[in-house]
C-alpha cells in the first residue's frame, strides 16, 4: 500500500526562538457552562443526593484549585504563565481546563436480553449536563460534565462537542488532545476510529478531524503528517510499519516537547488516503494484537496529526521582527527583514485501553507481570492525572511511556477534551463509576494553552541567502559595467582628444597657409596700388604745377588789365581803347571757368588721395593686426615714406587750394555784387512803389566799406564787360552742369538785373524763363535764393510783371516759399511777390494763384527782412485794392481780409521793426479807407489799431491818413460812439 508520502524524520522539531503570542482564549463548548465538579472538594465527593429530590441542586462551579509552583517535573505552564520572553515576545499561556464530556453508550443486543428487567445505571439529564450514576434503586449520584451525550446522540454531533473545538485550536498554532477513556466495549473506538464507509454519519472523529484539517490548510504550503501508533505493554509500535516496535519517545530537554522519532510519518494530502491509512493501521493493530495474543482493547491506539502552517501577516497583525543578537548580547533590530512565521501544534487522538481492570478482563495468557504492564500506562495515567487534579508537587508524568506521550495533553500547553464512554448497563455499575470519576478528576486537570509559532529561521536564512547572492551578482555586474563603461568613456575621451588635436593642427597649418598667401597678395596688391598712385599723384603734380603756373600768368595779366582798366576809367572821356577792357574782361570770364575746372578736377584728387590713404590705413591694419613679420615691416616703412610723401602732396594741394579759394573769392565778389544789387533792388522797389514811401530795408550783407568801395567801382564795367560775353552766353551758363558755375552765372544775372537797363534784355534773351526754371527745378538753395532774387529785380518793371505772371512765376514763387527756409531766400521771394502785388491788373491772378497765401505762410520765417517784405507786398495789394474801390472798379471785400491776413495784419501793426510797422500802418489805412472792409476790421480788433495809428505813428503823413479814414465810415464812428470813444 503506498501512501502519498512516507517519511522519517526527527519527528516534532521545535526551535529554540519559539516565539509564542497570545490568541483568543480558547473554550470549549463556548455558551456551556463551567463544569461543576461534585462538592466542590478535592475527594470528587458527588454532588448531594439525588435520592432525596433535594432539587438535584448543583453547586456552584468548582473552579480548579490555582496550581502552585512546581518541581522542575513539573509542566513549564507554571513557570512560563503571564511571563514575557527575554526577547520580548509575549510567552503568555492562557489557563485552559481539560474539557470532558461522558457518553453513554446504547444498549447492545446482550444488554437488551441481559438487562431487560433492570433499569439502566445512569440517567442522563443532557439539558443540564449532568449525569446521574444510581447505586442501587433508591440512591445515586449525581455529576456534572461539560457536555453529557446521550445515547442517541450522533456522531457528528459528538465530533463536534468533543473534538472540533479542539481541531480549530490545532489549526490555529495550539496543540491539542482528543482522548477517549472507559470500559472496552463502550464505543471508545466508535466515537474516535469509526472510519464510516458503509454510513457516512457514523464517521468518527478522527476521520472528521482530518476532514476538516485537510479543508483548512494550503497545498504546497502546509503539510500535514500523521503517524499512526500503539502502546501496548509499554512498547510504541508504529501501526504504518507494524515491523517498527519498541519507538523511543523523546523529550526536548528544554521544551519538553515530545516527539517519535522513530515513527512513519505519512504526509497527506487527501482525505481518502487518510481513510485507507487508518484502515492499514486498524489492520495492523488488528494483525500485532493476534500476534501478541491479545486484544485491541489491551492497547492504547494514538493517531499523531502534526500540522505546519505557514502565517501569512494581515494588516492588523501584529508585526513579527526578527532580532538580531551580537557577540557582546545586545540586540539589534533587523528592519525590514521578517522571517516567516510557521507554527507547528500536534493533534493527539488516543483510543485509550479498556479502563476495566485487568484481573477482570478473563484475559488468559498473561502473566501476573504481564497484566500489571498492560496496565501500567493506564494506571500512571490516572495517577498523574489525580495529581494534577489535586495539585499535587509531583506529577508522575515519567512513570509511564503513555503519559510521557500525553505529557503536553494534561498540564501541558494542550487543549485537550477527553470523552469518558460508559455503557448503560448495571453490570458494569463499578466501573461506570470508575470512569465517571475519572473524568470528573480529569475536569480538574488545568493546561496552558500556547501558540505553537516559530520563525522559520532556516527559510528565512535561504531567503537572505539567495537575496544575498542576487545582490552579490547584480554589485558585480553593475561594477563590470562600470568598469566597461569608464574603459569605453576613457577611450572615447582619448579619441576626442586626438581628434581635437588633429583639428586643432589643420586649422593651425590651414591658417598659416591662409594668412601668408592672404599677406602676399596684400602686399602684391598694395605695392600695386602704391606703385599706381604714385604715378597719378605725380602725374597731377605736374599737372597742377603747370596750372598753378598758368594762373600765375592769368593773374598776373588779370593785375595788369585791372590797372589798365583803371586807367581807362581814368580816362574814359576820351573814349580811347575801349576794345581793351572788354577783350580783358573775356578773358577773364573764360580763366574765371577755367579755375572752376581746376578746382573740380583738383577735389576728384584729393578725393582719391583720400581713398587711397583709406585703403593703405585699411592695409596697414591688416598687416599689422596679422603680426606680419620682416617684410611687412619692409613693406610698412615703405608705406610710411609714401604717406609722408602724400602729406607732402596733401600739402601742397592745400597750398593751391588757398590759391584758387583766394581767387574764387575775388571771383565771388564780383558776383555777389549782383546778389547784392538784387537785393538792393528789391528794397529800392519797395520803396519806390510805395506811394507813401518807406524806410529802406537795412541791407544784411557786411562787407568792409573799402570793398564796396571797390565793388561798386567795378559794378557798371563789369556790366559792360558781360555785355561784351554776350548775354546768351550768360544765360547759356545758367544751365550748365556745374552747379558752382550756375551758381555763380545766377548771380551775374541777378547782377544785371538789378539795372533797369539790363531788365527787358534779359528778358527778351530769355533769362526769365530760364530764371523761372532755375526756380523750379534747382536743387541748391544758393541758386534758387539768386534767382528768386533776380526774379524780384525783374518784377520791378511792369511789363516784366505780366511776363512773370504769364509764365507761372507767381505759381514758382509761391512754391518756393512753401519750400524754402532760408530766410534770405524767403526774402528774395517775398520780395518778388511783394513786387508783384504792386499791379493793379494783377490782383486778381496773384490771388487765384495763391499769391497772397503764399505771402502770409512765410510769415513763418519771424525773420524782420522777410517779414517786412510780407508787409510790403500786404500793403502794396491793399493800397492797389484801395486805389480799385476809390475807382469804382473794386466793389466787395478785401481780398486780403477773405485770405485770412487780417489777423496778423493786427497783430503786428505796432511791430518793433520799423520797415514792418509802416507797412502795415500803410496797409490798414489802405483797408480802412474802404467801408465794405470796415466791420471785419472792427471785429478783427482794427480800429484800436487806428486809433493808436493816428494818434502815436511817427510819420506824420501816416497819422493823417489814419484820422481821416477813422472819420470817413460810419462804421468805425459808430463803433467808437458805442465805446464812448469821443473821436
Ligand atoms: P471499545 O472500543 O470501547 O472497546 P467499541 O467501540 O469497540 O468499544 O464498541 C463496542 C461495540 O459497541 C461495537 O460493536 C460498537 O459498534 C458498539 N457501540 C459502541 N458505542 C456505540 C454507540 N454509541 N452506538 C451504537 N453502537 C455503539
Ligand atoms: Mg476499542
Amino acid at each position: 500500500m503506498a501512501f502519498a508520502s512516507v517519511q522519517k524524520n526527527g519527528g516534532v522539531a521545535i526551535t529554540p526562538r519559539t516565539v509564542m503570542r497570545v490568541e483568543r482564549p480558547l473554550s470549549v463548548n463556548s455558551g456551556h457552562n463551567t463544569s461543576t465538579g461534585s462538592g466542590g472538594g478535592s475527594n470528587n465527593k458527588p454532588v448531594a443526593g439525588a435520592g432525596a429530590g433535594a432539587g438535584a441542586a448543583v453547586s456552584a462551579p468548582v473552579r480548579p484549585k490555582s496550581a502552585s509552583p512546581s518541581s522542575s517535573t513539573a509542566y513549564h505552564r507554571r513557570s512560563s504563565s503571564g511571563s514575557v520572553g527575554k526577547n520580548g515576545f509575549d510567552t503568555t499561556a492562557v489557563p485552559n481546563r481539560v474539557r470532558v464530556a461522558v457518553r453513554l453508550r446504547p444498549r447492545n443486543a446482550e444488554e437488551l436480553v441481559a438487562d431487560a428487567d433492570f433499569a439502566d445505571c445512569v440517567e442522563i439529564q443532557p439539558e443540564l449536563k449532568r449525569l446521574k450514576l444510581r447505586k442501587n434503586n433508591w440512591d445515586c449520584e449525581t455529576y456534572q460534565f461539560d457536555e453529557v451525550l446521550t445515547e442517541t446522540a450522533s456522531q457528528k454531533r459528538v465530533y463536534e462537542v468533543v473534538a472540533k473545538p479542539v481541531v480549530e485550536s490545532v489549526l490555529e498554532g495550539y496543540n491539542g488532545t482528543v482522548m477517549a477513556y472507559g470500559q472496552t466495549g463502550t464505543g471508545k473506538t466508535f466515537t474516535l476510529g469509526k472510519l464510516g464507509e458503509e454510513d457516512c454519519s457514523d464517521r468518527g472523529i478522527m476521520v472528521r478531524a482530518m476532514e476538516d484539517i485537510l479543508a483548512d490548510i494550503k497545498p504546497g504550503e502546509d503539510t500535514v503528517t500523521v503517524s499512526y501508533l500503539q502502546l501496548y505493554m509499554e512498547s510504541v509500535q508504529d501501526l504504518l510499519a507494524p515491523e517498527r516496535d519498541n519507538i523511543a519517545i523523546t523529550e526536548d530537554p528544554r521544551t519538553g516537547d515530545v516527539s517519535v522519532p522513530g515513527a512513519t510519518q505519512v504526509q497527506l494530502q487527501d482525505q481518502s488516503s487518510f481513510v485507507r491509512l487508518l484502515d492499514v493501521g486498524e489492520a495492523n493493530r488488528f494483525a500485532a494484537n493476534t500476534k501478541l495474543n491479545t486484544e485491541s482493547s489491551r492497547s492504547h491506539a494514538i493517531l499523531l496529526v502534526q500540522v505546519k502552517k505557514t502565517v501569512r501577516t494581515k494588516p492588523g497583525d501584529r508585526e513579527l521582527i526578527v532580532l538580531n543578537e551580537n557577540g557582546n548580547g545586545s540586540s539589534q533590530l533587523v528592519k525590514g527583514i521578517r522571517a516567516p512565521t510557521i507554527r507547528r501544534s500536534k493533534l493527539l487522538i488516543v483510543d485509550l485501553a479498556g479502563s476495566e481492570r485487568v484481573d477482570k478482563s478473563g484475559l488468559e495468557g498473561h502473566t501476573l507481570e504481564e497484566a500489571k504492564s498492560i496496565n501500567l500506562s493506564l494506571t500512571a495515567l490516572g495517577k498523574c492525572i489525580n495529581a494534577l487534579a489535586e495539585n499535587s508537587p509531583h506529577v508522575p508524568i515519567r512513570d509511564s511511556k503513555l503519559t510521557r506521550m500525553l505529557r503536553d495533553s494534561f498540564g501541558g500547553t494542550a487543549r485537550t477534551s477527553l470523552v469518558v464512554t460508559i455503557g448503560p448497563s448495571p453490570q458494569h455499575r463499578g466501573e461506570t463509576a470508575s470512569t465517571i470519576m475519572f473524568g470528573q478528576r480529569a475536569m480538574k486537570v488545568e493546561n496552558m494553552v500556547k501558540l505553537k509559532e516559530e520563525f522559520d529561521y532556516k527559510s528565512l536564512c535561504r531567503r537572505l541567502e539567495a537575496e544575498l547572492d542576487r545582490l552579490v551578482a547584480e554589485n558585480e555586474r553593475q561594477v563590470k559595467a562600470r568598469e566597461d563603461t569608464e574603459d569605453d568613456s576613457a577611450r572615447s575621451l582619448e579619441e576626442a582628444r586626438q581628434s581635437v588635436f588633429e583639428a586643432e593642427r589643420k586649422l593651425a597649418s590651414a591658417l598659416e597657409k591662409e594668412m601668408a598667401e592672404a599677406v602676399e597678395k596684400h602686399q602684391k596688391d598694395l605695392m600695386e596700388q602704391v606703385q599706381k598712385h604714385q604715378r597719378e599723384l605725380a602725374d597731377a603734380l605736374a599737372a597742377r604745377q603747370q596750372e598753378h603756373a598758368h594762373r600765375e600768368r592769368l593773374e598776373k595779366q588779370l593785375a595788369s588789365q585791372q590797372q589798365e582798366l583803371a586807367h581807362c576809367e581814368k580816362h574814359k572821356k576820351d573814349n580811347v581803347n575801349s576794345a581793351q577792357p572788354q577783350h580783358h574782361q573775356r578773358e577773364l570770364v573764360e580763366h574765371n571757368s577755367e579755375i572752376m575746372g581746376l578746382r573740380l578736377s583738383l577735389e576728384k584728387e584729393c578725393q582719391k588721395r583720400e581713398h587711397l590713404e583709406q585703403e593703405l590705413r585699411a592695409v596697414k591694419s591688416e598687416a599689422s593686426r596679422k603680426s606680419l613679420n620682416g617684410n611687412l615691416q619692409k613693406q610698412s616703412d615703405e608705406l610710411l615714406t609714401m604717406r609722408q610723401r602724400l602729406e607732402d602732396e596733401l600739402k601742397e594741394r592745400e597750398r593751391l587750394e588757398e590759391e584758387i579759394r583766394s581767387l574764387k573769392e575775388h571771383i565771388v565778389l564780383l558776383s555777389d555784387e549782383g546778389d547784392e544789387q538784387a537785393r538792393r533792388m528789391i528794397e529800392k522797389g519797395g520803396s519806390e512803389r510805395s506811394s507813401i514811401g518807406s524806410e529802406s530795408p537795412r541791407v544784411s550783407m557786411s562787407k568792409p566799406n573799402h570793398m564796396r568801395d571797390t565793388i561798386n567801382g567795378q559794378r557798371a564795367t563789369i556790366a559792360k564787360l558781360f555785355e561784351q560775353v554776350g548775354l546768351h552766353k550768360i544765360l547759356s551758363l545758367l544751365e550748365s552742369e556745374d552747379v558752382d558755375v550756375r551758381v555763380h552765372a545766377v548771380k551775374v544775372v541777378a547782377n544785371l538785373a538789378a539795372e533797369e537797363a539790363n531788365q527787358e534784355k534779359i528778358v527778351e534773351a530769355g533769362g526769365l524763363g530760364s530764371l523761372l526754371n532755375l526756380l523750379q527745378s534747382s536743387e541748391d538753395e544758393t541758386i534758387r535764393r539768386v534767382a528768386a532774387g533776380a526774379v524780384a529785380n525783374l518784377a520791378m518793371n511792369e511789363t516784366n510783371q505780366e511776363l512773370i505772371m504769364a509764365q507761372g512765376g507767381i505759381g514758382l514763387l509761391a512754391q518756393t516759399a512753401d519750400d524754402a527756409e532760408d530766410p534770405q531766400t524767403l526774402r528774395m521771394v517775398a520780395g518778388a511777390i511783394a513786387n508783384l502785388c504792386g499791379n493793379d491788373k494783377l490782383q486778381i491772378k496773384l490771388r487765384e494763384e495763391g499769391g497772397i497765401r503764399a505771402l502770409l505762410g512765410m510769415v513763418r520765417s519771424c525773420h524782420p527782412d522777410v517779414l517786412a517784405q510780407v508787409a510790403r507786398g500786404i500793403a502794396n495789394f491793399a493800397k492797389c485794392e484801395s486805389r480799385g474801390a476809390a475807382q469804382g472798379y473794386k466793389t466787395g471785400r478785401s481780398l486780403l481780409i477773405d485770405d485770412g491776413a487780417l489777423p496778423w495784419i493786427v497783430a503786428n501793426a505796432n511791430n518793433d521793426a520799423s520797415p514792418i510797422r509802416r507797412h502795415i500802418e500803410l496797409a490798414l489805412c489802405h483797408l480802412a479807407q474802404h467801408e465794405v472792409n470796415a466791420k471785419d476790421l472792427v471785429a478783427g480788433g482794427a480800429l484800436w489799431e487806428l486809433v493808436r495809428i493816428s494818434r502815436e505813428c511817427s510819420r506824420e503823413d501816416i497819422r493823417n491818413l489814419a484820422q481821416r479814414t477813422l472819420n470817413a465810415s460810419g462804421t468805425f464812428q459808430s463803433e467808437l460812439r458805442r465805446l464812448h470813444l469821443v473821436y
